[in-house]
């Protein structure tokens, strides 16, 4: 077979294939990207809805590379996925009760709780220490914590009642 009649067979076999996509209406996961979700309460939230053409949307979950108790529905987690992901993930997460809001009270324990009062994870977060041993503080008073990847956390002022928030939008908080 001389090479004009190979690629004129391979054109012939590319123009045979089915069309490459997702229906308008599919919120099905692509095969090839399994959600990956690190908490039970995403997990089961995901696995809940079925897409009207296709039923159930994926086969299995893709478990994140590192241990992790930040929840996984946050958008900045899978804003760099495909189209067919993002819309499926879009699809998940009921608008009445997500997404999660962080709190960290003044024991230093960090919670992420739904909008429905659904708490989805809790933890005890572990101070941030100086080279001098003293607790790292923000530059305003406040304590912080060891977060991954590479980040820390804020908590709430010292000696008061209030609890620090943080949301989807504020991303871990950097310190200076
Ligand atoms: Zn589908």
């Amino acid at each position: 077979m001389n090479l004009k009649t190979l690629s004129n067979r391979i054109n012939r076999l590319d123009q045979s294939k089915p069309k490459v996509g997702f229906p308008e209406s599919c919120t099905c996961f692509p095969p090839n990207e399994h959600p990956t979700l690190g908490l039970r309460p995403e997990r089961e939230a995901v696995a809940s809805v079925l897409c009207p053409l296709h039923g159930k949307r994926f086969s299995t979950f893709r478990w994140p590379p590192f241990h992790s108790t930040r929840p996984s529905h946050w958008k900045a987690m899978w804003k760099d996925k495909s189209a067919q992901y993002r819309k499926a993930m879009k699809a998940s997460f009921r608008s009445d009760r997500w997404p999660a809001v962080g709190t960290i009270d003044q024991s230093g324990i960090l919670c992420f709780v739904l909008k429905d009062g659904t708490e989805i994870s809790r933890e005890t977060l572990v101070p941030l220490f100086e080279d001098n041993h003293q607790q790292a503080l923000a530059k305003d008073g406040r304590p912080m914590y060891a977060a991954v990847p590479n980040a820390s956390l804020v908590g709430p002022p010292p000696g008061s009642q209030e609890l620090a928030y943080f949301t989807e939008d504020d991303e871990w908080r950097y310190h200076d």
